[in-house]
């Protein structure tokens, strides 16, 4: 299994490819393959969200506790006074909530290396990186979504090899990880491989069904 420095590395690597074929290929401006750039970084990251001890995994938490509600502030922004302290206590509570709740909710639920090590959350990561861009139209959600889920594939990839040797001298054979394989379709808790799955199809109406979306 990689350690944080490789999944930062892979992230990070992962993360500047989308973005630079988005910016050279499909014609996003800077500030936008800047910003599918830091969410395929995150993605990358994302499925180690379940070990819930290490140091850099708190400053992740943290970082999302800040940006996605920077993503939701226009949006939440309108329904407000937009005054000065709403802006306060919008952040505040958001950053409390994912910070505390939401985090220590995840601790109570997932085991490290269960549903967030899996081929259906990393589908889900991918839906969640397309619904946070839906505001700047369908082609850059797309490529957001692309993003984080490359991230995600990413951090898989490296967890179920640990290396590789040169077989014969020259042909290289990846050494698959001693312990149970990452690219499962569901983990040992049937509650949590049903629950990913749920919010997989909602997202996947959500964004296919006109007529759900317009429920919602
Ligand atoms: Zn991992």
């Amino acid at each position: 299994m990689a350690g944080f420095k490789t999944h930062l590395m892979g992230s990070v690597l992962s993360g500047a490819g989308i973005a630079l074929l988005a910016y050279f290929d499909k014609k996003l401006n800077l500030t936008q393959a800047s910003a599918i750039f830091i969410v395929g970084s995150i993605g990358g990251l994302l499925p180690d969200l379940d070990s819930d001890t290490s140091k850099p995994f708190a400053l992740l938490f943290q970082l999302i506790s800040v940006l996605i509600p920077s993503v939701f502030f226009l949006k939440a922004n309108s329904y407000s006074d937009r005054s000065s302290e709403f802006i306060i206590i919008y952040f505040t509570v958001s950053y409390l909530l994912i910070n505390y709740t939401l985090r220590h909710i995840i601790k109570r639920m997932t085991i490290h290396r269960g549903i967030m090590h899996s081929i259906p959350f990393t589908v889900l990561s991918g839906q969640l990186g397309y619904l946070l861009f839906i505001s700047s139209g369908a082609n850059v959600a797309y490529i957001a979504g692309i993003s984080v889920f490359s991230g995600c594939l990413m951090h898989l990839l490296l967890d179920e090899f640990e290396g590789f040797k040169l077989k014969g001298g020259f042909i290289p054979v990846f050494k698959r990880s001693k312990n149970a394989t990452v690219f499962k379709l569901s983990s040992q808790s049937a509650i949590a491989t049903f629950f990913v799955y749920f919010i997989i199809l909602v997202i996947f109406m959500m964004i296919y069904l006109p007529s759900f979306k317009q429920k919602i």
